[in-house]
């Protein structure tokens, strides 16, 4: 039996910046990944493997689209999908071998092979070489993360009806791809084929896509989508879908509780994710699952059993690879008996579509709820000289502020590099921050950021200067 300070059970964004923070804190600290490669669903069929494919297709979709008009003739076009899958085969390789290399150099050690509680304070490794070991902590996180929510009637047979796995590894660009769930995983690999040539057909049960985000932001993000070959069907239940051989189909019930039928060459299964605690021997750890499947934590992310901590997809919460790395740094530094913080309605959400969404604090949706009063402030990006000049005039960013104290509620936006925009919204937030702060603050020129000042200054006293 080896025996640590702290054990990280899986090797997520949550696990293993959990295991460096630990490290860096001076712990004794293992890490227990059942795959064999580093980095979790976000590194390996996640955030970065679907984050190359979408800056791939996009390339194609400028080239074929956009140059000409830029004044840059190419000639004929033709996609390599086989070339494409392999550059992101590398990114996630050199990602992967990136996390090892950090493991080493804290000096975490690291278990392949599946982990499971056997008592309190020990975990046994079933290890991918076909041994097992045994390891024993005084602390143990748990960072397992989650898995596609597949319902009855809609079997994966992974080569037609497929999840976001397959999706990243097609041998063939779709001619009709069926997207079920027009939420985010649906609406970014959507965007991939839909840039390399599929015409791509969105059921979506909510009213709206990416319905828990400000309702705004579907409705301009549907616009520009169906610019690009998306068609749209809301307020459709999928029932069923069945592989029939070269083609799927897909049974739905529409708004009037109608059923309505669809066909297609692919399927896309995309109705969220739920916690993956398979074969972790919760019961012998004393460690208790809420009525929704997921650990249960309290607000120091300690669970039923006060010496194991969890993160990231399986408790509560986002599932965010950036909420699940705060969540990792928080529980290293509790252990280490410091005062850490997390804001959770300051962490960001981005849809890495084009244009992209990005958006930070309440919805217009949840500030009525809450009956706050509050002020809107709108620039569209269609008035940003920076998106004319790059011809990305899709969106808008908005505002809200405080109708009181103009501090910063919630900010929107979709449009040209929103995601990374919408940091300058975190920090002013963080900082409690009004619009009036940001409005009187330089922005450099011409940037797309000009455009959050903009919003700013509509929200604070409508005197935006460009519109
Ligand atoms: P995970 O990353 O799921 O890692 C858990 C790890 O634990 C896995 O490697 C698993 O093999 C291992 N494990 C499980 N059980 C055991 C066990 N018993 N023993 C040993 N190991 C075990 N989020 C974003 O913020 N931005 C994005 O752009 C984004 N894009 C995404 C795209 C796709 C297609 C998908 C599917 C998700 C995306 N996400 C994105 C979500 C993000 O991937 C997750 O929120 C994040 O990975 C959660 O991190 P985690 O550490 O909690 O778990
Ligand atoms: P999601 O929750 O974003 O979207 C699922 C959608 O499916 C919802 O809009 C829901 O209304 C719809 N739906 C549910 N049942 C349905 C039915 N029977 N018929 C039709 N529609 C139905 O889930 P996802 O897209 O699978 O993504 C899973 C998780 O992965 C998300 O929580 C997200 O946070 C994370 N993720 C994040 C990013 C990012 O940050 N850019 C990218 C991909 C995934």
């Amino acid at each position: 039996m080896e025996n640590f300070d702290v054990v990280v059970v899986g090797s997520g964004p949550g696990g293993y910046v959990a295991a460096i923070r630990c490290a860096q804190l001076g712990f004794k600290t293992a890490i227990i990944e059942r795959y064999n490669t580093l980095g979790g669903t976000c590194l390996n069929v996640g955030c970065i493997p679907s984050k190359a494919l979408l800056d791939s297709s996009e390339h194609f979709y400028n080239a074929s689209h956009t140059f000409k008009e830029h004044g840059i003739d190419v000639g004929s076009l033709k996609v390599n999908l086989e070339q494409m899958i392999k550059r992101k085969a590398g990114v996630v390789k050199q990602t992967s071998d990136g996390i090892s290399f950090l493991m080493k150099k804290n000096k975490i050690t690291t278990y392949f092979g599946h982990g499971t509680f056997v008592s309190k304070d020990t975990v046994e490794v079933a290890l991918n070489d076909g041994n097992k070991t045994t390891l024993s902590a005084k602390k143990f996180v748990i960072a397992t993360g989650s898995k596609p929510i597949v319902l009855q009637g809609m079997e994966i047979d992974k080569k037609r009806i497929i999840t976001s796995t397959e999706a990243l590894e097609m041998k063939e660009v779709p001619k009709n791809l069926i997207l079920v769930g027009g939420g985010v995983i649906g609406l970014e690999l959507g965007s991939v084929y839909a840039r390399l040539g599929a015409k791509v057909s969105v059921l979506e049960y909510a009213d709206s896509i990416i319905p828990t985000m400000d309702k705004s932001l579907g409705k301009e993000l549907q616009k520009s989508l169906t610019k690009i070959g998306f068609e749209f069907f809301l307020n459709h239940k999928v029932l069923e879908v069945k592989n029939k051989g070269k083609e799927v189909l897909v049974k739905a019930s529409d708004k009037a509780g109608k059923e309505v039928q669809f066909n297609g060459d692919y399927c896309i299964i995309a109705l969220g994710r739920k916690p993956y605690t398979e074969n972790l021997g919760l019961d012998k750890a004393g460690v208790k699952l809420d009525d929704r499947g997921k650990v249960e934590v309290d607000e120091n992310l300690v669970t039923s059993n006060e010496n194991i901590y969890a993160i990231g997809d399986v408790i509560k919460g986002a599932m965010l690879a950036h909420k699940a790395e705060e969540e990792g740094v928080f529980v290293a530094e509790k252990i280490a008996g410091q005062k850490p913080h997390i804001n959770y309605n300051l962490i960001p959400g981005v849809v890495y579509t084009w244009p992209e969404v990005a958006a930070v604090g309440f919805t217009e949706e949840q500030l009525k709820e809450k009956g706050t009063k509050y002020k809107v402030g709108n620039f569209p990006f269609k008035a940003s000289g920076r998106a004319r000049a790059s011809m990305d005039t899709d969106g808008f960013v908005k505002v809200l502020a405080d109708e009181k104290t103009d501090e910063i509620l919630g900010v929107h936006m979709i449009g040209p590099r929103t995601a990374d925009m919408i940091a300058e919204a975190v920090v002013a937030m963080e900082y409690r921050a009004s619009a009036e702060d940001i409005s009187r603050m330089s922005h450099a020129h011409p940037t797309f950021t000009e455009s959050l000042k903009e919003a700013c200054l509509d929200a604070t006293a409508k005197r935006a200067l460009h519109i």
